[in-house]
């Protein structure tokens, strides 16, 4: 049987989801769960719409180039958040559109309707960096604005959400892009 069975199970549900919400591209976002030292994270290349139990990377908090050279490019912004904030058990990224485009307008997003105020709390920072995808910068600066908000966005490519288990990471990320639409509509009525 293949180790970490039942949490590669759960990633693949929640992964379906994600890709079935419209959350992201075909073959963009990736995400991962920490299981006391290891982090099971998705291989590079998988559509998160159509994950098998072993298109999963099996590695460790600390870094591992013989197992991690097949995981997900943001491997090193997964790990750097698990490293700096103990209590997160699960990372979801994804390129969803409407978040996307909030990130190219506001340094922060602040949603307007109550669930999203309710569920993200006030502003949802945006981060800008150099360069954005695997990015070495966002690894070092992106985990001190998840300590205060369970979803941040990076600049142009997406948001990233952590949670104590994979569902509820993907509930702050649906959140935002919903609230991301919402914020869009709102600008469009006369
Ligand atoms: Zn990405």
């Amino acid at each position: 049987m293949l180790p970490f069975l039942k949490e590669r199970l759960e990633l693949i549900e929640i992964a379906e989801l994600t890709f079935r919400l419209g959350l992201t591209d075909s073959h963009g976002g990736n995400l991962s769960c920490r299981v006391g030292n290891h982090i099971v994270i998705k291989r590079s290349g998988k559509s998160l719409g159509r994950l098998k139990p072993e298109d999963f990377v099996i590695t460790t908090l600390d870094e591992n180039p013989l197992l991690d050279r097949f995981a997900s490019l943001e491997l090193k912004v997964h790990r750097a958040i698990y490293r700096e904030i103990p209590g997160v058990r699960a990372v979801l990224h994804a390129h969803s559109p409407y978040t996307v485009a909030c990130s190219l307008k506001y340094d922060e997003i602040e949603p307007l309707d109550s669930e999203s105020k309710l569920l993200l709390g006030g502003k949802i920072p945006v981060l800008k960096a150099e360069k954005v995808v695997s990015s070495e910068e966002v690894a070092q600066r992106l985990p001190e604005l998840l300590k205060k908000c369970p979803v941040a966005v990076v600049y142009s490519h997406g948001p990233f959400a952590v949670g104590k288990n994979i569902e509820e990471a993907l509930k702050y990320l649906s959140a935002l892009e919903n609230s991301c639409k919402i914020l869009t509509f709102h600008g469009q009525l006369p």
